[in-house]
């Protein structure tokens, strides 16, 4: 599986979120060398708060003015910080007065975070902020065993473009930034207002509002809880609710659980699948996102077809244009910076060559079987990257490949434990925890990384 000549090449990393930040330097570890594009002036991607919201707050109007983060001002990590962080670099409380040391910390302590990471592994060199990439092309066919794509970006004054040849793109745009909406029978003749998560920041507006809030996402929960403190009403409905009547969390007088919306009506009212109907003012859909790769022009080789990226070989890969064209951090319910991680130590290493790929065909078979296995248990297509079951034996099968360590059983155990933890106690789960054993563990091994 391992050869000794390795190979450095030209990669273009789109992207200064977690991911491409973490692909820089396991890239440049392997002796590639990296250039970082990033359209913001700031790395960290879904991490950096922003108050401004889109043009169109429900994110659809394709001429709106674009925010790429969906970050809200409550926000806490759904996460403890000892399994969110990177495997090699702990996320720790660097100073406890000035910092946020919980551990569930706010959005902003992920953010120092990610600048301490860059900081460390002196990643800022590797960056060209406010560059946006604008086209990502191959070059002539006969160029393309050694890899080589046309690379257009456009710079701050968003006027000149300019135009460079990369062996190989890694692709780390995020995919919490282009709205899912639900659709709702009837929602053309309906008055009200519509919003996606997305576009929320604080409950003010909401004050005083009926709003029925869509989805059951880790959003969903924060959101509605947060707009229940000032809101007339709070009606969450989702599809995992079946109960034939609305039932109320306890410890709230005016948020109410309902199974999906069946129909919008002209008077402004909703109807539920559970019968009971609710004069309306706002609706916050909180149903994810879209994958979306505006710049990549692959002559249709690779395409999201109801949110599946493919064909793609362990869902980086895709087979035709291995190892020169390569996705990090699509899969969704995973703890997404370690995975990353591992995804970009195995591309960087394969594009060195001391990691060897299958052939094409044996990817696209194992991608064909992968996507019958998914259809024969009746899985939709946008559940493709959906790694809820099965995330650290990906990781770990990565981590064989790479090879290092595979994950460790202390963030197994703890991610399992706040998983169980969220759903017995979703308002107080993050400040309080029984994993103290694994908690020991964790900083017991975290030592290795201190100096
Ligand atoms: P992003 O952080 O989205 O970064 C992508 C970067 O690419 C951005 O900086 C963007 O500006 C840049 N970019 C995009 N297009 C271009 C282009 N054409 N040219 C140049 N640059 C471009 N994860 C956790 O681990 N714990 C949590 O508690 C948690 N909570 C979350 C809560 C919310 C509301 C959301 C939306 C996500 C949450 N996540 C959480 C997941 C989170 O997205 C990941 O942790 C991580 O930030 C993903 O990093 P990324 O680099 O893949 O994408």
């Amino acid at each position: 599986m391992q050869s000794q000549i390795t190979t450095s090449y030209k990669v273009a990393v789109i992207g200064a979120g977690a991911a491409g930040l973490v692909a820089a330097r396991e890239l440049r570890r392997e002796g590639h060398q990296v250039v970082v594009f990033e359209r913001n002036s700031t790395i960290g991607g879904t991490w950096v708060y922003d108050t401004a919201t889109e043009s169109d707050p429900l994110g659809v109007d394709p001429s709106r003015t674009i925010v790429h983060t969906s970050l809200y001002d409550s926000l806490r990590t759904n996460l403890p910080r000892e399994v969110m962080g990177f495997l090699d670099y702990p996320f720790l409380p660097k100073d406890v007065k000035q910092r946020d040391s919980r551990r569930f910390p706010g959005h902003r302590e992920v953010l120092h975070y990610l600048e301490d990471f860059m900081s460390e592994f002196e990643l800022t060199e590797l960056i060209r902020f406010e560059t946006q990439v604008i086209h990502v092309g191959l070059l002539k066919e006969e160029e393309q065993q050694v890899g080589k794509w046309l690379v257009r970006s456009r710079g701050k004054d968003r006027i000149v473009e300019d135009d460079e040849v990369y062996n190989a793109v890694v692709v780390c745009n995020g995919h919490y930034s282009v709205p899912r909406v639900a659709e709702i029978p009837g929602i053309g003749v309906w008055p009200g207002k519509q919003i996606h998560s997305h576009n929320y920041r604080v409950p003010d507006p909401f004050c005083k509002k009926v709003v029925v809030l869509i989805g059951s996402s880790a959003s969903a929960c924060d959101i509605s809880r947060d707009i229940a403190k000032v809101a007339k009403e709070v009606h969450v409905a989702s599809r995992s609710i079946t109960s034939e009547t609305p039932t109320k969390p306890v410890g709230y007088n005016n948020l109410w659980m309902h199974s999906m919306i069946k129909s919008a009506h002209d008077d402004g009212t909703l109807v539920f699948q559970d019968g009971s109907s609710v004069l309306v003012d706002v609706i916050l859909h909180c149903t994810g996102y879209k994958y979306d790769f505006p710049f990549l022009e692959t002559a249709n080789i690779v395409t999201v077809d109801d949110n599946r990226v493919g064909p793609l070989y362990e869902h980086v890969f895709p087979p035709s244009l291995a190892p020169w064209l390569s996705f990090i951090g699509l899969p969704w319910k995973v703890v997404p910076f370690p995975l990353c991680e591992l995804q970009s130590k195995w591309v960087a290493g394969i594009l060195s060559g001391r990691i060897s790929l299958p052939s094409q065909e044996e990817m696209m078979s194992n991608v064909e079987a992968f996507y019958a296995k998914l259809e024969a248990a009746g899985m939709p297509k946008r559940y493709t990257h959906n790694m809820a079951s099965y995330q650290f034996e990906y990781d770990d099968w990565l981590a064989a490949r790479c090879p290092c360590a595979p994950i460790e059983e202390w963030r197994k155990q703890m991610y399992a434990a706040t998983s169980k933890n969220k759903v017995i106690q979703p308002e107080t789960y993050r400040d309080e925890w029984e994993d103290h054993n694994w908690l020991l563990q964790a900083h017991k091994d975290f030592h290795q990384y201190m100096s």
